[in-house]
């Protein structure tokens, strides 16, 4: 386990581009998470903590493809049909005992073992499907035509022996561990889930479920974070509403360093006198604000809390998603010990026009169709305050535009981020 430094959020002040910033971040951060060796059954979601390399090859033997016949090629004839006298039967977990001899065929089923061969020479190498052949009393009739080695899967054709099956750091998926139990594996080497502890602050916000005073509005950012954090294999402690009371949030925040890996909050630390946050946090550790370039956006607050990171997101809905996705959740994923790559953006068409300010990378909430080429065009929401949180439900979503970017005309070629590749 990785200790992280003393200071680790450190920044100078100016405004800096978001992938600057994460360059910048990822680098002073490392796994904090410990090992441990989990069923595969109980695997799913974790990153693996070690690379897994296979002592064998998957199939471990030749075998046939299809339910058919198993011949030697080198018996058959290019120019017509050949009749062989069908010696014996293959089926899968029933290999054929003896070599197989030369002018004959096998009855064989999917995932038999291809015979050996005569002589300890080499094995029949083709297998014919039974709906091309043609059975005449104890033969089977084999059409011409057939390519040598047909419907025939060698061993070591999925995995061979000594291969990297799965990398460190890879997000186990249901595929992954079938690849691991296919080299006979019953558990792998994960690390533990990252602890995250989440809460809000504001005295106008409020717990849903509960009638809402005059002024004051429902906590919805701690729902979403909580279950991003969760979505990305965190296991959060919930630690509700601090109210906006110094030594409240102070004490909340000591509890909190103990027993996490990370803490995350969002809202109440933009700096505002009403922000209680950011004086608890400087009491017990560090705290920088992180002027980034981009919109929707704010300063993310970055420090730690004894040695444990601090994450203060903006507290507009929106604003405190998209910092996430673009600042906060590459962060926790080195935290929680994967490498896997950022997501991935798609070109489509932009169905707007937009006039932007040079310098910041603004994300744009999107929803796509199709277009008369055969591609997909981006239609932007009318509405897109960073409080306006229905907008991302609705959007497939966010196009990411440039800092040097300032006037976006329809048709353009514009980078799409589906949230589906950021796991939303
Ligand atoms: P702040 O960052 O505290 O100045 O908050 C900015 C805006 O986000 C204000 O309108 C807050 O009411 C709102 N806000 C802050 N926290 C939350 C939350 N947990 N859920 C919904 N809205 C919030
Ligand atoms: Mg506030």
């Amino acid at each position: 386990m990785a200790q992280l430094t003393d200071d680790c959020f450190a920044f100078g002040g100016a405004l800096v581009g978001v992938a600057t910033a994460l360059d910048d971040l990822l680098g002073r951060l490392a796994p904090v998470t410990q090992a441990e060796e989990l069923p595969l059954r109980r695997a799913l979601g974790r990153f693996l903590a070690a690379d897994v390399t296979s002592d064998r090859a998957v199939p471990p033997h030749d075998n046939s493809a299809v339910d058919g016949y198993c011949v030697y090629f080198d018996d058959l004839d290019p120019r017509g049909e050949v009749r062989l006298p069908v010696a014996g039967r293959a089926a899968a977990g029933h290999p054929l005992p003896a070599p197989q001899p030369r002018g004959t065929a096998v009855r064989i089923f999917t995932g038999a073992p291809m015979p050996r061969g005569a002589d300890g020479g080499p094995g029949p190498d083709t297998v014919l499907m039974q709906e091309d052949c043609r059975i005449d009393a104890d033969r089977v009739v084999i059409p011409r035509g057939i390519k040598r080695g047909a419907n025939r899967r060698k061993a070591g054709e999925d995995v061979v022996a000594g291969a990297r099956i799965l990398a460190a750091g890879r997000r186990l998926r249901a595929q992954d561990l079938g690849l691991a139990a296919s080299i006979g594996r019953t558990s792998l080497s994960v690390r533990q889930p990252l602890r995250a502890a989440v809460f809000s602050t504001g005295d106008e916000i409020r717990e849903p479920g509960i009638p809402l005073p005059e002024g004051c509005v429902y906590d919805a950012n701690r729902t979403t974070l909580v279950a991003l954090l969760e979505g990305m294999g965190c296991r959060v402690t919930d630690l509700g509403i601090l109210a906006d009371e110094p030594s409240a949030v102070r004490q909340a925040l000591a509890a909190a360093a103990s027993g996490h890996d990370l803490i995350m909050t969002s809202g109440g630390v933009s700096g505002g006198e009403e922000d209680h946050v950011r004086g608890a946090v400087e009491s017990l550790g560090t705290l920088h604000f992180w002027r980034l370039a981009i919109k929707p956006g704010r300063p993310v607050a970055l420090g730690q809390v004894d040695r444990v990171p601090f994450f203060g997101l903006p507290g507009n809905p929106v604003a405190a998603m998209v910092t996430f996705l673009s600042l906060a959740r590459p962060l926790v994923l080195r935290l929680a010990g994967s490498t896997e790559p950022a997501p991935r953006t798609f070109p489509v068409r932009a169905d707007f026009a937009y006039a932007k300010k040079a310098g910041r990378r603004e994300f744009v909430r999107v929803r796509l169709e199709a277009d008369e080429g055969g591609g997909w065009k981006a239609r932007k929401f009318a509405r897109d305050g960073a409080g306006i949180l229905s907008s991302m439900v609705e959007a497939d979503g966010i196009v990411s535009l440039p800092e040097d970017l300032v006037d976006l005309v329809p048709g353009a070629a514009v980078d799409f981020l589906p949230f589906a590749e950021a796991g939303l």
